[in-house]
């Protein structure tokens, strides 16, 4: 029987990345965290394609994808992404990325750049891939989508929570801005913006925890 391709979108910090991980376990998928592609070019433009203010120089980035090879490995169960061969994936949770990774996903190139990878790799079924346009841009035809969504305190509390857990120092008035500013940025962008797909089933997680949103998406994925 062919397995299921499952899209789990929503907003920063509802927890799509950790369900979807052990959802992945849970019914032998494999999991594709495409935030961390993102971050993964956005981490290259900051150490590669800098102008001298500073300012990441996206003409520079868009003439380097050549030079990109995202990758990942997975590291007794964890998913480990490597960028030309260097474990990258402390490194794309620092607030620097996070700072800008919303400017480099609203460019039409970077999208470009990382879409058809994505698609190919869900090709054969058996994946369950989270991000902001899965269900309506890169996997249309998925068999389910959730959207996943919950209210700015409780994804603050959970981001700051998970960067203090990452060793990386965190102040919870600034989360919360950069949350708002992603949020903004990637719901009015032009291209594949954030946007829950009509046949998406909404959960929002403010109240219940991870296992119990896992259980709600499980109870609607049905013989497999
Ligand atoms: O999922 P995560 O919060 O790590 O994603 C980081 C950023 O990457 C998002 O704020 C968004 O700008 C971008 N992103 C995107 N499309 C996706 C996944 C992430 O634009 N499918």
């Amino acid at each position: 029987m062919k397995k299921p391709v499952i899209a789990i979108d929503g907003f920063s910090s509802t927890g799509k990345s950790s369900i979807s991980k052990m959802i992945a376990k849970k019914l032998a998928l494999i999991h594709l965290d495409t935030g961390a592609l993102y971050r993964g070019v956005t981490w290259f433009a900051l150490q590669n394609c800098l102008n001298g203010d500073g300012s990441i120089n996206t003409d520079q980035l868009f003439s380097s994808f050549d030079q990109i090879e995202l990758e990942f490995k997975n590291d007794d169960g964890e998913l480990v992404l490597f960028l030309n061969h260097i474990d990258i994936s402390k490194a794309i949770r620092t607030n620097e990325v996070s700072d800008n990774v919303s400017f480099i996903a609203k460019q039409k190139e970077v999208r470009d750049f990382l879409l058809e990878s994505q698609r190919s790799l869900a090709e054969k079924g058996g994946i369950i891939m989270d991000g902001r346009d899965i269900g309506t841009v890169v996997l249309p035809n998925a068999d389910y989508k959730f959207f996943l969504t919950a209210s700015i305190d409780e994804r603050t509390k959970r981001r700051y929570m998970e960067l203090l857990s990452l060793g990386i120092e965190a102040n919870e008035q600034k989360v919360k801005e950069n949350l708002m500013i992603r949020d903004k940025i990637d719901s009015e962008r032009e291209i594949a913006p954030l946007k829950q797909a009509e046949d998406a089933i909404v959960i929002d997680n403010t109240n219940i925890d991870k296992q119990e949103t896992i259980e709600r998406i499980l109870s609607y994925i049905k013989d497999f």
